[in-house]
């Protein structure tokens, strides 16, 4: 799915947060964390498409589009962070982690790509759609792209999150 998506996903997430149960936080860096983390696996992917070409999945190729990559640091932080420490940031991570599962079941139905759920232990893309051969321009992704029903989909996710934004008190 393309940026905008997730932003608008990220701040629907923050919003939801806000409503239920983690009212008492500071809203901004609830919507800083969950855009943020709506987003960070993405974070490599220009520097992939100049290095490799859209030929090349970045979500094969960008560490932060590995699921299993964000279970070792949440594991990592579990050991090691001070439990006092880890009580004042773990609704934050709450908040990260689902922002990282929604991006990543989000893109399980993109056109080109799926995601490497199982990364580095299996490196196979899963899809939950039909896959398109990779395009080798941005004008062909576009083309291509307009074509699938995931463009639509994406109007509809962007608009119903403003909606949700906007109406939700
Ligand atoms: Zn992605």
């Amino acid at each position: 799915m393309t940026t905008l998506t997730h932003i608008a996903v990220g701040a629907v997430i923050a919003k939801a947060a806000l409503s239920g149960s983690h009212a008492h936080l500071d809203p901004m860096t609830v919507y800083a964390v969950s855009i943020l983390f709506s987003n960070l696996p993405d974070l490599t992917t220009p520097i992939i498409y100049i290095r490799y070409r859209l030929a090349k999945s970045h979500h094969l190729y960008s560490l932060f589009h590995k699921p299993l990559f964000w279970v070792s640091i949440y594991v990592f932080l579990q050991i090691f962070l001070p439990k006092n420490l880890w009580e004042i940031i773990s609704p934050y991570v709450l908040i990260a982690g689902i922002s990282l599962t929604i991006h990543f079941l989000m893109d399980s139905f993109g056109p080109f790509n799926g995601v490497v759920w199982l990364a580095p232990i299996i490196k196979k893309e899963i899809s939950f759609v039909r896959l398109f051969p990779a395009p080798l321009s941005s004008r062909e992704w576009l083309v291509t792209y307009s074509k699938t029903l995931l463009h639509k989909t994406e109007y509809l996710i962007v608009g119903s999150s403003l909606v949700y934004l906007i109406f939700k008190h």
